[in-house]
């Protein structure tokens, strides 16, 4: 995993599209149980280095009931978004991902991560990739059971998603306690 994870860190492969130099960011140790797939690093994550140090990362981690040392352990949490470089700023928000970058290394990290349980597909880039059935991305969080137990897909955690937070409190009201449950079992139950 060193190797792979020093090849990603030293990946050019779409420099010319990118604002910056490339600084891929990326969590993973092959002992993790836990993968978030989110969408690509902000310009403070570019600049820090560290992924979901943000507001966003502040609501994530209370829907996941992790703390942050617990979110930042790399033996039990994987964090791959689908474009490990800062993409840029389009008209509204950050640009898309990157779309070389998940073909280019995500099977390559998934190999590597044997004792993973649960992949957490936030927003719809990943959910696109990774749920050949998927719909809207509101579809897709209502029926989690059909994704389970491999993925489980959440919408991005972002103050810009207020709106549809307000609009789907069933999220946070049915979906959240039983993903906090399912994390707490995941994170916490003793290795064989
Ligand atoms: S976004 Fe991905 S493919 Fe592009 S340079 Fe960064 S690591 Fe490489």
């Amino acid at each position: 995993m060193k190797d792979l994870i020093a090849q990603v860190r030293n990946c050019r492969l779409c420099e010319s599209h990118l604002p910056y130099y490339p600084k891929p960011i990326i969590q993973a140790h092959p002992t993790a149980r836990l993968l978030i797939i989110g969408q690509a690093p902000g310009q403070k994550a570019h600049a820090s280095g560290i992924p979901w140090n943000d507001a966003s990362g502040n609501r994530l981690r209370n829907w996941l009931g992790l703390d942050t040392a617990t979110f930042y352990d790399s033996s039990r949490v994987a964090i791959m978004p689908m474009g490990f470089c800062y993409p840029g700023k389009g008209t509204s928000g950050d640009l898309p991902p990157r779309p070389e970058c998940a073909p280019q290394w995500h099977a390559k990290l998934l190999q590597q991560l044997p004792q993973l349980q649960l992949t957490l597909l936030i927003g719809q880039y990943a959910q696109h990739y990774y749920l050949p059935d998927a719909k809207s991305l509101t579809e897709n969080v209502r029926m989690t059971d059909l994704f389970l137990p491999n993925f489980w897909p959440l919408p991005h955690p972002s103050p810009r998603n207020q709106f549809w937070l307000r609009k789907n409190e069933w999220f946070e009201q049915d979906i959240i306690p039983s993903l906090k449950a399912t994390i707490h079992r995941i994170i916490h139950e003793k290795r064989a």
